[in-house]
């Protein structure tokens, strides 16, 4: 039996891809090679990660602040395989619930890897070797990313990790060597720092978290030193040594010079994400990919051959699971007929770590570069009461706002629950809002969303700070 739409892979692009193409009526089906679906964010990424960040955030809550609170309840004792238990329930019962939603939307599943035979036609290689060809109508590759590796420098997961043995380890590591300070290094090295680890973080740029608001990341830097993290920045790691007791790195500054050595006992090599083809045919397909081994796609999610589609990881854009998932309702409306759209300009940005970086539309370096004029209003979280009276004081939140039309063109957040907060500010852009708009709408009180309303007040300079 022929299907509309066969989708290869299960993470937040597949999958809700799958279910809203179902719930359109079009007969579809999903194919994926690992024994769980929901991708890299439910299985290796978003998911696990995050409830590690919950747990060890309160964990350091725990030892630091609940005693200034009244709270006693000693120094906390870290049970690391309880912590890693409640990691992984936490993700089984998320890939059920998505296993759940295909079945209750009627989409069909088969696990194995897939391959494009032809327009038209995928192949499925399940574990025993078996294969089986489905006819579709349509395709839509959605296969996602695997870790970037560093050239000489091997993977073991054990010793040398990628995010996904980060994710597993069984005791704290005494140092922490991150290379890579991305939002992936950053979230992974501040849990392991909270657990007990000493944490050095080695990145090639001379920032961290590049393409955020240079600004949000200088006082982001000097937060995560206070905390106890160290930074050695415009460097490069060029080799480890895994051969004693304890790894040796070999770093040296990235325009050149004297080499030195870093002592760990993991290093977590973070340094980005590249699309996973491997495979998949598409060469033999004759689908085109771009000059990062993307596969490439026009404005409709389209491919080059008829019939074929991609969304999410594997194409271009910021390798994030919303803006994956926004691909797949979009290329499934369009299958069905509909004007399925994504909006790039806004897509918000999270940093999950204490206090959490948030961001969305354009940061003040691409506006400069651009040559907008724009107004900026800013307000800390010191003069917030909720965050005064909750010890949560950290960060402030920036609105850019167009000099002509007061037009929101970015916000950026550092705070608590600032990933949270940004919502309020990506709903406020899609809809074109004014920062005007902003400081005239009631927030409650007492929130700290009233930051991000003082701070649209702050553009046109009415706020009500002490
Ligand atoms: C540690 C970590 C933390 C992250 N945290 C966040 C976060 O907090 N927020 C956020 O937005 N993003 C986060 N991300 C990124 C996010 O996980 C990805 O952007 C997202 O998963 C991409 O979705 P996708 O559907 O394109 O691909 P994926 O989730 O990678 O899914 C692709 C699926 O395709 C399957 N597949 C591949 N090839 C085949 C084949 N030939 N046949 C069958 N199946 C195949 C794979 O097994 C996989 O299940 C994180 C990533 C990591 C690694």
């Amino acid at each position: 039996m022929a299907y509309d739409l066969i989708v290869i892979g299960s993470g937040p692009g597949g999958y809700v891809c799958a279910i809203r193409a179902a719930q359109l009526g079009l007969k579809t089906a999903v194919v994926e090679k690992d024994k769980t679906f929901g991708g890299t964010c439910l299985n290796v990424g978003c998911i696990p990660s995050k409830a590690l960040l919950h747990a060890s955030e309160l964990f350091e809550e725990a030892g630091h602040v609940f005693a200034k609170m009244g709270i006693g309840v000693g120094t906390p004792k870290l049970d690391l395989p309880a912590m890693m238990k409640f990691k992984d329930e936490g993700v089984d019962g998320n890939v059920k619930g998505v296993a759940f939603l295909f079945k209750k939307n009627k989409v069909d599943s088969f696990q194995g890897t897939g391959r494009v035979a032809a327009a038209g036609k995928v192949e499925v290689k399940g574990a025993d070797g078996k294969t089986q060809v489905l006819e579709t109508k349509n395709i839509v590759i959605a296969t996602g990313s695997d870790v970037a590796r560093l050239r000489g420098i091997t993977i073991d997961e054990k010793r040398v990790v990628s995010s996904t043995g980060a994710l597993t380890l069984d005791k704290v590591p005494q140092k922490l060597l991150v290379v890579g300070a991305g939002v992936i290094g950053l979230e992974l090295g501040s849990v392991w720092r909270r657990l007990g680890a000493e944490v050095t973080v080695v990145e090639f740029l001379d920032r961290i978290l590049p393409g955020m608001d240079s600004e949000v990341c200088r006082q982001f830097q000097r937060i995560l030193e206070k905390q106890g993290m160290t930074f050695k920045l415009a460097t490069k790691v060029t080799a480890i040594d895994t051969s004693g007791n304890r790894l040796k790195a070999s770093v040296e500054p990235a325009a050149g010079g004297a080499a030195e050595t870093i002592e760990a006992d993991v290093a977590l090599v973070a340094i980005g994400r590249v699309p996973f083809t491997d495979g998949l045919g598409l060469k033999e397909a004759g689908v085109a990919l771009d000059n990062r081994n993307r596969v490439q796609v026009d404005a409709h999610f389209a491919t080059n051959v008829k019939g074929i589609y991609a969304i999410g990881d594997v194409i271009a854009g910021p390798m994030l699971a919303h803006k994956a998932e926004d691909e797949g309702v979009a290329v499934a409306e369009i299958l069905a007929g509909q004007a399925g759209h994504v909006n790039y300009d806004v897509i918000p940005n999270v940093v999950y770590t204490y206090p959490e970086i948030a961001s969305v539309g354009k940061s003040e370096e691409e506006l400069k570069a651009a040559g907008v004029a724009y107004n900026t209003g800013k307000f800390p979280f010191t003069a917030n009461g909720r965050a005064k009276v909750n010890l949560q004081t950290e960060g402030f939140v920036k609105i850019l706002a167009d000099a002509r039309t007061d037009r929101v063109l970015g916000v950026h957040i550092v705070g608590p629950d600032a990933g949270n907060m940004i919502a309020e500010a990506a709903v406020a852009m899609e809809f074109s809002a004014a920062s005007e708009d902003i400081a005239r709408t009631c927030h409650p009180h007492p929130t700290r969303s009233e930051a991000l309303r003082q701070a649209a007040m702050a553009v046109e300079g009415w706020t009500m700070q002490a």
